[in-house]
């Protein structure tokens, strides 16, 4: 069984989410909102629902969601991508991962992930019969030894690939620490990857939720096409996490390759809500800037609650969650402060040791660091800070 090494087993957000409802917590652990998302786009979901649109959407994805696809590419990135070859509609970046992984990795093969991780990658690298390498993200810590940032180490990340290396997965803005990679390493890692005949398969689906500058695509790069699989996806950016409504832009072969595997996971599915993205993608620049400043006033809430709570805080520069370190209150393991706090302090949150490589050195490196999303109401987040000064 798979499930018996522990690479395809119950999810960290399955068990926290589990335990905050168990005991009534705030769930500072899973990664949804609780606001409501653009009005325009669940309208759009409902009218499509309400004429009927209700049967199976083409397996590419719809036309009008494909095109609008296209254009939000141009019109933020510069980037010009057939709707017709170049897009595949997935239910949700998760989907978009498989297929794609799926697709392209052999058993045996290697995929280079940078630790910390997203949990999916590694679950279905082993679902391909894949083998992970970690390149460890590094912690910098100051004098006092409290964590400053996070970096990615480029020399690592030449260790870990190799001629064995099938795809490097980069995940930009980054998911649990924040991080978001400049054009500089993003160079490096796709001149990496081309040295090695391996490919780039980069999930951004938090591309719009940036509060230090704009998201550089790695498809922008230079020599991208070819090498570079973008996934992205509508929830995070108009707070439908339900939805699963996510999108591959790739060159033409590689998305047929990767429809071909697609068809046989889910087909095609989310007729209604393809439409309701489709409406949001053509909102005005004011909806994603106003998404964007909400979602940073609340990082700013969470980050000054933990900070007054006791815990050292690295300030994350894009997404839902703000990693803090536990060690300040005398709490080395993350993971056994996680399982505590629901019970003890009505609070939920994620460990980071969830998001590493137990064979990597960020498992014990980042022991002592917990995730907290920001992604909350400032009610909820103002609540979770007052129960959190009970850890002092
Ligand atoms: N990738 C990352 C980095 C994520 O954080 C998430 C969800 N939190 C996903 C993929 C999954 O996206 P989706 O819900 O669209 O499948
Ligand atoms: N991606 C979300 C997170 O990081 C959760 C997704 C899930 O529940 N599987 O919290």
């Amino acid at each position: 069984l798979l499930a018996a090494d522990g690479r395809v087993a119950p999810t960290i957000f399955t068990e926290m989410t589990a335990l905050a409802t168990a005991t009534g917590a705030l769930n500072l652990g899973q990664g949804f909102p609780d606001d409501p998302g653009p009005a325009q786009v669940l309208d759009a979901a409902g009218d499509a629902i309400a004429a009927g649109r209700n049967q199976y959407p083409p397996l590419p994805g719809i036309p009008g969601l494909r095109t609008a696809i296209a254009a939000h590419q141009k019109r933020f990135y510069g980037l010009d991508v057939d709707p017709d070859t170049e897009i595949q509609v997935t239910m949700g970046a998760t989907e978009a991962m498989a297929a794609t992984l799926l697709a392209l990795v052999e058993p045996g093969q290697e995929v280079v992930t940078i630790d910390p991780f997203y949990d999916a990658y590694a679950a279905v690298i082993a679902l391909a019969a894949g083998v992970q390498r970690p390149a460890p993200l590094t912690l910098d810590r100051d004098a006092a030894g409290r964590p400053t940032g996070f970096r990615l180490d480029l020399g690592a990340l030449r260790q870990a690939v190799t001629d064995r290396t099938r795809a490097i997965i980069v995940n930009t803005p980054h998911n649990p620490t924040g991080t978001m990679l400049g054009r500089a390493d993003l160079e490096q890692i796709l001149a990496v990857a081309k040295e090695h005949g391996a490919y780039v398969i980069t999930d951004e689906v938090y591309e719009h939720l940036t509060f230090a500058g704009p998201h550089v695509p790695m498809a922008s790069l230079p020599g991208a096409r070819g090498t570079v699989i973008s996934i992205s996806s509508a929830g995070k950016t108009f707070s439908v996490t339900g939805w699963k409504i996510g999108w591959i832009t790739a060159a033409p072969e590689l998305v047929t390759a990767i429809r071909t595997v697609k068809q046989f996971l889910t087909f095609a599915g989310g007729g209604p809500f393809q439409t309701g993205v489709a409406a949001g993608l053509g909102l005005g620049d004011e909806v994603f800037d106003q998404v964007r400043e909400s979602l940073k006033e609340r990082r700013d809430l969470l980050v000054s609650g933990l900070r007054s709570a006791g815990f050292d805080v690295v300030v994350p520069d894009a997404g839902y969650f703000t990693v803090a370190d536990a060690a300040p209150l005398g709490f080395e393991d993350g993971a056994e402060l996680c399982r505590q706090m629901p019970e003890q302090i009505g609070v939920a949150a994620v460990p980071v040791s969830a998001f590493t490589s137990p064979a990597g050195p960020n498992a014990a490196r980042m022991g002592s660091l917990v995730r907290f999303a920001h992604c909350k109401s400032a009610s909820s987040i103002h609540q979770a800070v007052e129960r959190l000064q009970k850890l002092q």
